[in-house]
This record gives structure tokens, C-alpha cells and sequence, in this order.
């Protein structure tokens, strides 16, 4: 107990004074994290240290392999050979894992998908999921391997033995301030993704007003030393950085977004949306070496397979079959328009503060949500809208002016008649895909 209080000690004089950590340190650190022999302090002061006096490369890629081995290793690809996965740093109006991971398996390419609650203003994938009926989402390696052998997919939240770590160290940021460190960021994401051992990892990262982080600089870096260190660790991986300045599709909200998802995988739905998800799965196929390329991925759309997809995993992760064999679901009863008072053109949208408000409207004063809580965005960045006319709709349990109001300040608009502004690109930056080195 007394030898390993100095060494922490001893690691964060270090680590205080800029040093770089060896491989063992930040093994110690990492078993003092999983086993509860460091304490709060030592682990907050640790997180602060590294998140002033950074990391570099080796450390991080140090610090994530301690992560990954804190628990279970799942080594899906060892079983499913291709398998992939793909991780977005969240944003708002994000279903594209909805609607990625039946498009390639519809096309042959395995995905698995393990994802996360609501974190801030950004909705959770299995938050979205537990609208549809019976479907459940709590996977372990066998359930993982099962469903990716019968459907080519399987999405749900990991067990509590995958990287241990992170749960204890991400709590610790999340009371510290040091959340947006950039190595803390890639140990945390990488140690969990490696864990379950898929072929290949495309990162989807959020630039934007309503990403986790806003600028390009940062999004940028995030994106390369995700990439870098995953392939570095023997993961091929590929990112994109794509623009969350106003939300993504043209719903927000969970049941909403799944129909969304759905009207995607049927051929249809936003051009945005679709573009990004083609784009995604493409550079994921690619990272595999797999078949699935954009004619592919389009095919699969039109022609009702992505679709037919989707519902044979649903079906098989346990959604009732009288949703499967009619996939609808009902919003809030309540819509309550959000009119643009002058009219004129959208130069911006609040996107994080949107999210937040519909988030706190979703939230079941009992607990719980309010699946059928969503927002339809009925104009863009760029689009005019006349007077009265709305900007958004939203469906609500109840009307609430109130809420309307909010919603609606969240848009910025020029004068009418002023020209737009350039529209963002939505793939800001590719950062191509890494192969590792063989040996
Ligand atoms: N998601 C994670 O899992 N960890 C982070 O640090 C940030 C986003």
C-alpha cells in the first residue's frame, strides 16, 4: 500500500513537470484506476497534469492499451473476419449508425457497434434505439458474435467488463474539467473500441457549433491522432471531420430519428444525411478491403435490401414482430409550429443549445424519456423563410409557447432579400485510412 502511494507520488511530480511517462507508470496509474487502489485524488490529479502538460503519441498509445486490457478483450474479428466498426463523436440529429450498419451489412460487410447514452446536448444511439418495441440492446461477446453470424450486425451497450478504466477515469473528467483533453479523449474511445477487436474503425468527427468540439483545429488533430494511434496499435482506421454547425437530417428527436433512419434505408430521406452515411460506409468497406463500394452502397438503398437489413436485426435483437412487420413509430401529439416573426434568410443555428432544449424536453419529469419528443426542421443554413412561416415544428406532449420561443431563438437570420453566406461543406477534412504496417 506504502510502495504504491510513493509511486503515484512519484508519477505525478512527473507528470506535473512535464515529463513523459514510461509504460509502466501509466500501467500503474491505469491498475490503480480498475482496482481502486488510487484514490479520487490521485486519479483527478493525474487527468489534470496530463490534461495541461499533454501526451504524446507514445504515452497515449500506452495509456489506451492499459485501457483496453482493464477488462475483457472481445477480439470479434478473430471470429468474424472484416468486421467493422464506426464511432462518431456525437452531435445533434446524428443517426447515421442507424442507418450505416444495415447499408453494409445489407452489402456483406460485418459491423458491430457497441454505443453510448446521451452525453450533454447530444442524444445517445441506444437512447434513439429503445424507441422501437421490445428491442434490447445489452451485449456481451457471445450475443455480439451471435447476431453478427445470423444478421451481419449487432448494435447495443457493452457489458460493464469492457475498459473498466474508463468508466472510473470519463466519471473523473466529466467532475474535472478535463473532458476535452485530446489524449484523454482518444485513450477513452480507442481503449473501448479496440477491446472488442473489430478489422477496422471509421471515426466520424464532429466540427461544429454542436459538436464536442467546435473548432476545426482541434476536430482536425482529434481525427488524426485517433487515426494514427489506431494504427499505430494494429487497427486499420480512416476519419472523416464533417460539419455539426446545424443539425444533421432534418428530425432530432429519438423516435424521429429512427424513421428518419428508416426512410433513408427505403431510398429517400435528406440528401445530407445520405451523402454522409454513403461516404462513411465506403471509407469503412475500403479499411477491409471489402466489396462495398458507392454503386454498391446506392443499389442497396433503392432497392430495398439496407431497409430489409435493419429489420432483420431488429427482429433479431428481440424488437416485437408487429413492429418489424410495420416499423412505425408515434411522435408527441402536440405540434406547435416555430415561426420565423420577420421572416428572412437562416445565417446559423444555436445547434448546441437546440439539442440541450430538446434533450430537457424529453426528460420525464418521473425519469425516463419521451421517445415521441422531436423537433422536424423545416429550413436550413442558407434557405429563406417568409414571414410566419416556420422555421421548425415541434412535437410536444403539450403545447408550450414557451419552448417555441426558445427553439425559434436558436436560429439566427439575416434581414429578408440579404444573400447567404457560403454553405459549410459537410466533409470538412478525410483523413485517409491507415493500414498497419505488417511485423
Ligand atoms: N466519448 C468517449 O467515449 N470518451 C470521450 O472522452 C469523449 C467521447
Amino acid at each position: 500500500m506504502r510502495a504504491r502511494s510513493v509511486s503515484a507520488y512519484r508519477i505525478l511530480d512527473r507528470k506535473r513537470e512535464g515529463q513523459r511517462l514510461s509504460r509502466p507508470e501509466l500501467a500503474a496509474v491505469v491498475d490503480g484506476a480498475t482496482s481502486g487502489a488510487w484514490g479520487d485524488a490521485e486519479l483527478a490529479a493525474f487527468l489534470m497534469a496530463a490534461a495541461i502538460r499533454g501526451l504524446d503519441e507514445e504515452e497515449t498509445a500506452a495509456l489506451v492499451v492499459a485501457m483496453r486490457d482493464s477488462g475483457e478483450l472481445w477480439e470479434l474479428a478473430r471470429d468474424v473476419p472484416g468486421v467493422v466498426d464506426k464511432h462518431s463523436t456525437g452531435g445533434v440529429g446524428d443517426k447515421v449508425s442507424l442507418i450505416l450498419g444495415p447499408l453494409l451489412a445489407a452489402c456483406g460487410t460485418p459491423v458491430a457497434m457497441l454505443t453510448g447514452r446521451a452525453l450533454g446536448h447530444t442524444g445517445g444511439t441506444a437512447d434513439k434505439l429503445e424507441s422501437i418495441p421490445g428491442l434490447t440492446l445489452d451485449l456481451d461477446r457471445r450475443r455480439c458474435a451471435r447476431l453478427l453470424e445470423k444478421v451481419g450486425l449487432a448494435i447495443g451497450v457493452a457489458t460493464a467488463d469492457v475498459a473498466p478504466a474508463d468508466r472510473r477515469l470519463y466519471a473523473l473528467r466529466d467532475r474535472t474539467g478535463t473532458v476535452r483533453s485530446i489524449p484523454l479523449v482518444v485513450a477513452s474511445i480507442l481503449s473501448k473500441k479496440l477491446a472488442t477487436g473489430c478489422a477496422g474503425i471509421a471515426f466520424d468527427i464532429k466540427c461544429g457549433e454542436g459538436a464536442f468540439f467546435s473548432g476545426t483545429k482541434e476536430a482536425s488533430e482529434l481525427a488524426a491522432r485517433l487515426v494514427s494511434s489506431s494504427v499505430g496499435l494494429g487497427c486499420p482506421a480512416c476519419a472523416l471531420v464533417t460539419d455539426m454547425s446545424q443539425p444533421l437530417g432534418r428530425w432530432v428527436g429519438h423516435a424521429a430519428e429512427v424513421s428518419e433512419a428508416l426512410e433513408v434505408l427505403s431510398g429517400g430521406g435528406d440528401d445530407r444525411l445520405r451523402e454522409l452515411c454513403l461516404e462513411l460506409a465506403a471509407a469503412a468497406a475500403t479499411l477491409v478491403g471489402a466489396g462495398a463500394d458507392r454503386p454498391a452502397l446506392e443499389r442497396a438503398l433503392a432497392d430495398g435490401s439496407a431497409r430489409a437489413s435493419f429489420l432483420a436485426w431488429a427482429r433479431a435483437q428481440d424488437a416485437t414482430p408487429a413492429w418489424c412487420d410495420r416499423p412505425e413509430l408515434e411522435l408527441a401529439p402536440a405540434t406547435v409550429e416555430v415561426p420565423a416573426a420577420a421572416g428572412g434568410v437562416v445565417a446559423g443555428v444555436r445547434t448546441r443549445e437546440l439539442g440541450m432544449l430538446l434533450q430537457e424536453a424529453a426528460r420525464r419529469p418521473q425519469g425516463g424519456i419521451d421517445h415521441g419528443i422531436a423537433l422536424h426542421v423545416k429550413r436550413r443554413v442558407g434557405e429563406e423563410v417568409g414571414p410566419g412561416e416556420p422555421l421548425a415544428i415541434l412535437r410536444l406532449g403539450a403545447p408550450d409557447a414557451s419552448l417555441a420561443a426558445r427553439v425559434g431563438a436558436c436560429f439566427e437570420m439575416l434581414p429578408p432579400g440579404s444573400a447567404p453566406g457560403p454553405l459549410r461543406p459537410l466533409i470538412l477534412e478525410r483523413v485517409p485510412g491507415g493500414i498497419p504496417r505488417a511485423g
